[in-house]
């Protein structure tokens, strides 16, 4: 590669003349310049400037075992010379794809024993929904179709992922959606809760607008409820404890299947394989992507249970769907390197016996009595920071989403990558963090949240 020979600036006006990006105002970016990350390692990131800046967000909620890993490069490099490509379409198959799907039979959940590959979360979810429906036609009620979603959800950008997903501006930029997805309210209590309702009975409530949806389109027009165990691109919405047990109980209650989203929370994030495991439910699918290569290849694997797969396999029948790169051999390689990384390290044990409680003590502790927070949450290494105008109220700052843009500014100038979205900041870093990391990471927070109040109190 040879982008070295150029500078910053050439990069940015090319990157201007030909370069279209995800979820951009285009406007906004030629204005600005876009930001050039140029090489990472461990759990820092470095820009062209040689600036670097420690990856709260790992990359996109994909960098679970950090940068540099040189084993994720050497299987994607043996992979490539022995077999770049072949498909698992007519009876064909490679060697990476049927051991990882091996590999994750073991890791999931007891009842899930089949895996769907794709390139993207995106993909998954498309593939998770036309399996869902298939299903009930192939038990015989093809109009059991009906989707239970949240508004915030966050599914993908197909679509398919759109229509699932729960987010205004995005259907409204869609001119017609997957039809018969329904929207209810989310576990959200930071904003939703009623003055005096506890954590436990929100829950309960936000669980009976599931089985309202249920009820009011009727039990057999319903095929699944689909949801993330936490809410991660809508702001990191963590339910409360009554929620899912709830859920979970509605769905069986009407033989509703159980769809969960574990594109972020798979592979450790919430201290077990899966939020699943954390949240102790059972799901008919789970759909997971990101950390499943550490995003140093793309891939997905929806995870389908024996329900679905049973009946697929004894009604038969083809179920025509599939991607080229379905099972691609060199990201399951690489996937495969990954997963025996984050057993040999035990990271996952790491987020759930040690750092993932010390996060949540360090931003309760650090950060939760900053004059613009109005909550801290966490689960696992996922965490939120509600920016508040006044503490008491919860009442936010003017402009929405301008506030907590602030605090990110600030926080990138001072070298720590997070994200906000509307007027939370998120974090979801590697889980290689350190306690020696997160305390960096609190120390640069709470300087952001200084510089961004002073800004936002003129
Ligand atoms: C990122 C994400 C997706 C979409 O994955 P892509 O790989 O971007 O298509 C779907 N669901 C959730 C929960 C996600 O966070």
């Amino acid at each position: 590669m040879t982008y070295q020979n150029y500078s910053l600036k050439q990069l940015q006006e090319i990157d201007a003349a030909h370069h279209l990006h995800p979820f951009t105002d285009h406007k906004d970016l030629r204005d600005a310049g876009s930001r050039m990350i140029t090489r990472a390692e461990g759990p820092f990131v470095y820009d062209s400037e040689g600036k670097q800046i420690l990856d709260g967000m790992a990359g996109l909620w994909c960098v679970n075992v950090g940068y540099g890993r040189n084993e994720l490069a050497e299987a994607a490099y043996a992979q490539m010379k022995e077999l770049p490509y072949y498909n698992s379409f007519f009876k064909c198959t490679t060697p990476t794809p049927v051991l990882l799907a091996r590999k994750l039979a073991e890791i999931a959940p007891a009842n899930m024993n089949q895996v769907f590959y794709g390139s993207s979360g995106s993909e998954a979810n498309d593939t998770a929904l036309r399996l869902v429906r298939h299903y009930w036609a192939l038990e015989g009620k093809p109009q059991k179709n009906r989707i239970i979603s949240r508004n915030w959800a966050y599914h993908g950008s197909t679509i398919t992922g759109t229509s699932l997903g729960g987010m205004s501006a995005m259907h409204g930029q869609l001119n017609g959606a997957v039809p018969n997805i329904v929207h209810v309210m989310p576990p959200y209590a930071f904003e939703l809760a009623n003055p005096g309702e506890s954590d436990h009975d929100f829950g309960v409530r936000a669980a009976k607008a599931v089985e309202d949806a249920i009820l009011e389109a009727g039990a057999d027009n319903v095929a699944a409820f689909i949801g993330e165990p936490v809410m991660g691109a809508g702001g990191v919405k963590i339910a409360p404890d009554s929620y899912w047990p709830e859920i979970q109980r509605i769905c069986r209650k009407h033989d509703v299947l159980l769809m969960l989203d574990e594109v972020i929370t798979g592979y450790g994030r919430t201290g077990e394989w899966f939020a699943a495991q954390t949240l102790g439910i059972e799901a008919d699918t789970i759909t997971t992507a990101k950390a499943l290569t550490s995003g140093y290849q793309p891939l997905s694997a929806l995870l389908v249970g024996d329900r679905i797969a049973s009946t697929l396999v004894e009604k038969g029948g083809e179920f025509y769907h599939g991607y080229t790169y379905s099972g691609h051999p060199v990201a399951c390689a690489v996937a495969l390197a990954n997963l025996d990384i984050i057993e040999k390290e035990g990271l996952i044990d790491r987020v759930r016996d040690e750092t993932g409680p010390y996060l949540a003590r360090a931003l309760a502790e650090r950060l939760a009595g900053h004059g613009i927070v109005g909550e801290v949450r966490s689960i696992g290494l996922m965490a939120a920071i509600e920016i508040v105008k006044d503490k008491a109220s919860r009442e936010r700052f003017e402009n929405g989403g301008l506030a907590a843009a602030t605090v990110r500014d600030h926080a990138i100038a001072g070298g720590m990558m997070m994200r906000a979205v509307g007027d939370t900041m998120i974090l979801s870093p590697p889980l290689i963090w350190t306690k020696e990391t997160i305390d960096m990471a609190c120390e640069r927070i709470g300087k952001a949240l200084d510089l961004a109040e002073r800004d936002l109190r003129k």
